[in-house]
This record gives C-alpha cells, structure tokens and sequence, in this order.
C-alpha cells in the first residue's frame, strides 16, 4: 500500500476493533484493521478466546482477550459443540451480560492509551456486538459498526416486522415461488428459508437490537462496493442518517494475510495446476453450515454423473455425525478418481483466482459471495439460512451471475445447474456477466473509484475524531 513506511513512522491514533468470533466475521474485520494500519492507524484487535485466531500473522496488531469472565453460562466453546443455534444463544447473552467487563477493559485502556501519547480515537465492532454501543457512549468513545453482510440483506432485516405483520414468516400453504410484494426481488420461500419465526423470535430480537444500536452509532463500513448495491445504498441512505462507507471488497486491498481458523490445505492449487482454464468447479458451503447424509448422497451423485472436474472442500463435520469421507457413497473416491479433488480446507481466495477455477458452487455466505463476484466466478447457490438466500437470490435473479438450486438436494438438479455453469451454451452469457461485475470491482478501487474514495473519506472521518 502506498506510502506504508511513511504512514507508519507517525502513528498518532489508535483503532480498537472487535469481531463477532466467526470465521466469516473475523475475516473482514482483519481485512478491515490491515486496511486501516496501512492508512497509519495503530490496531488494536479485541478477541474472545473462543474462536481466537493465529495472531502470529499479525505482528504489527496488539491483541487483547475480552469477555472472559463468563458471567452466565456463555462457555462459546461449550455451546459450540452444541449448534449454530445454540451459538447464536451465546451471543446473545454476551450482549445481555457483556456490558460491564468489556466497559471495564475499555475504559483501563483508554487510560493507558493516554500515556503512551497514541490516543485511542474509535472503537469498530461487528454490528452484531450492538451491546457495546452503550459502552462506548458512556465513555465518550464514537463507535463505527462493520456490518460484514450486503445492504440488501441489512434492508431485508428491517423489513422483519412488515413481512410478519403481512404473514410472510407463516405462509407454509401459499405459493412459494410467489414474489414478496414490498421486496420483488425475493420469493416468499426465500423469507421463509432465513429461518426466522416472526418478530418474536429470538434471532430477530438480536437483528432489530443490532440494527437500533447501528443508528445510534457514528457511521457504517460496509464490505460491498456501490456499483453492486446501487439502489440499495440509497434506501439505506434514507433509512440510516448516519454515514455509510463501501469501500469493499476488503480483500482485494491485501489478497495474501490469512485469519484462517483452519490450516488451508496448498494441494489445492497443485491439482488446479493441472487442470484446464475454467473447468473446475469448486465447492464449499463456508465454516459453519451442516449437510443432512441424504443430501450428501444427492451431492456425491451429482458430481458422479456430472462429468466435469472438481474441487471439494469437506470441512470435518460438514455432515452432521460424521469425521469426515465415511459417509461418502461406496465406490464414488473410485469412480471420480483423478477428476475430484478434496480437502479440509482451501485457501478460497486463491482458489477462486486460479484461471482453472470455472464455477463455484457456494452457500452464499457473503463473504463467499464477494470473494467469487471479485474473480469473476459465476456461481451455483445452495443457501442454507440468515442472509444466504437473500443474496442468493439477488446473485441469481438480479445480478444474473448465478445458477440457483431452487429445489434443494436432488440429484438431477445437481447435475443440470453444473453442466450450465461449465458445459451448456449459457455458460457463456453468465461468465460474460460475472466478468462484467468483476471490472467494476478493479475500477471501484482504482484511485477515483467508488470504494478507493469512500476509504478516503473514512480514513478522514476517523481522523477527525
Ligand atoms: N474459506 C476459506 N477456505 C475454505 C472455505 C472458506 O478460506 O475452504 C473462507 C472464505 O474465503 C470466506 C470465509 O471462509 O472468507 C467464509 O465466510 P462466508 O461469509 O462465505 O461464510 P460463513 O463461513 O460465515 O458461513
């Protein structure tokens, strides 16, 4: 980054960024730190230990454990070991009881960061920490949120209450392709595929706190890029007055550092090596989601049948109760041989970079979903929750760069939404679209585009603090 050595030899202001302890919410937030040391900023990173990620990569970062004390049963690891539902529990209580020991930490440092004549000007925190909008209130501190989802997804959640009151969240009856009359874009299967109950449920209850306390908040970061979200920015706009910043994708800025929680497995790229230019399809489902054994087995076909090249990422765990490959059908490691390709763990950004790399099949998690928008990788979407198929549907149906699985885990499906992706005449017009969105991404960071000044203008706002 430019002018790096020059910026760092004059540090004067102090950020203090806090992520939520996942793998899809860490990764920005160190993205968005690295960003921000490059600007001249010194970082300060606060964890928990649950989830606590290889700090080594970070030497220039201070780190510093936090919430700790676990004041009412909020083990994450514990409850981890239990569930995406149950963690989500976990976080919920951290933001019922978190309050005092995090002001307590807080406040030792902003006291110590006196003396060492590098005041801490702003704390940055995952939007979901909503919890610490108070804290930082009371000690006089702005806060900055980074929401590390898209905006038409921060638009979708609040809209929560006007979809339930008009019955969204209960229309197990009604027609599921139908359109969600104030929001076209989605299908009324969508809404209910965010696994939300109403405005009463518990995930919901999290989502309008997150949401009240990111007004209340000095400005938003948003990994996205204007060109993306154009009319969504400006509801936001109108639905937000505090100011909002897109300088997305964060990880174009510095593609090498990792926060990997899991070793990415190099194999990766040596098989892709061998392989022909966009012929591969990669698949991953992201850190957190668990597949049924059926569907696994409507997967394993899918890919059997379909013909083409392919590289899988299996975290262990990724089917529920099992290590690993056993559940696996008999045979397919055989029949697939040398044409499949399967790892613990990738390192995805390069993945998606690799020139062999011709589609990937995701669960649109965001960050999956910008990483492959970046390199131009037209996409097969099998959302699972939350976001996912929000903006899946918006991959789809919006943008057009995408194959979406309307149906789930069968086997036929699988196997025609690959053969359009990498094989069917369409694969043209998709790739050509996704190599559209893919230039507006270079020129959203080039010096006068969209995101390159946003960044400006935030280094600027958090320097007038
Ligand atoms: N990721 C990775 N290697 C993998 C699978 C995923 O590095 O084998 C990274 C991916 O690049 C992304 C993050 O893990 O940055 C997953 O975040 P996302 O928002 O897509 O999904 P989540 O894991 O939060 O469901």
């Amino acid at each position: 980054m430019e002018n790096q050595e020059e910026r760092s030899s004059c540090r004067r202001q102090r950020v203090v960024l806090f992520p939520l302890p996942f793998q899809g919410h860490i990764n920005p937030m160190l993205q968005l730190a690295n960003i921000l040391y490059s600007k001249g900023f010194s970082i300060t990173i606060l964890h928990t230990n649950f989830n606590s990620f290889y700090t080594s990569n970070y030497p220039h970062f201070t780190f510093r454990p936090v919430l700790d004390t676990d004041p009412k049963d909020t083990n994450l690891s514990k409850l981890a070991s239990q569930g995406v539902g149950d963690l989500l529990s976990g976080i919920m209580l951290l933001n019922q009881y978190g309050a005092v020991s995090f002001r307590q930490e807080l406040d030792q440092m902003l006291i110590a960061s006196k003396h060492q004549h590098e005041p801490i000007v702003c704390l940055i925190t995952d939007a979901l920490w909503h919890f610490t909008q108070s804290v930082a209130d009371s000690l006089n501190l702005p806060r900055i949120v980074l929401r590390t989802s898209s905006l038409f997804c921060v638009l979708v959640y609040a809209s929560i209450p006007v979809l339930d009151d008009q019955g969204y969240f209960n229309q197990v009856n009604s027609d599921l392709e139908e359109r969600v009359s104030d929001i076209p874009v989605l299908k009324v299967k969508d809404v209910l595929k965010m696994r939300i109950k109403g405005q009463d449920d518990p995930a919901a209850k999290l989502l309008a706190n997150m949401l009240k306390q990111t007004k209340a908040s000095a400005g938003i970061v948003w990994n996205s890029f204007k060109e993306l979200e154009e009319s969504e920015l400006l509801k936001i706009h109108q639905d937000f007055s505090i100011p909002s910043f897109l300088i997305g994708p964060f990880h174009k800025y510095f593609p090498a550092s990792s926060s990997s929680l899991l070793e990415p497995d190099r194999s990766s790229i040596t098989w892709l090596d061998h392989q022909a230019p966009n012929s591969v399809l990669y698949i991953s489902f992201g850190s957190a989601v668990q597949l049924e054994e059926q569907d696994l087995l409507e997967v394993a076909h899918g890919l059997a049948t379909s013909n083409q090249p392919f590289l899988w990422v299996m975290r262990p765990g990724l089917v529920k109760g099992s290590e690993w490959l056993e559940l696996l059908p008999n045979g397919f490691l055989d029949e697939v041989g040398e044409r499949g390709h399967i790892v613990k763990w990738a390192p995805q950004q390069e993945v998606l970079a690799h020139q062999a790399t011709g589609a990937f099949w995701t669960h649109n998690g965001w960050n999956s979903t910008l990483e492959s928008i970046c390199e131009g990788v037209p996409m097969i979407c099998s959302p699972f929750w939350g976001d996912q198929p929000l903006d899946a549907r918006f991959m789809s149906d919006v943008l057009k760069v995408a194959v979406y699985l309307e149906n789930g885990w069968r086997r036929e499906e699988i196997t025609s939404a690959i053969r359009r992706v990498l094989v069917d005449e369409e694969r043209e017009d998709i790739r050509e679209r996704a190599r559209c969105l893919k230039e507006k991404v270079n020129v959203s960071l080039m010096k006068g585009g969209s995101s390159y000044e946003s960044l400006e203008s935030l280094v600027g706002f958090i320097s007038s603090f």
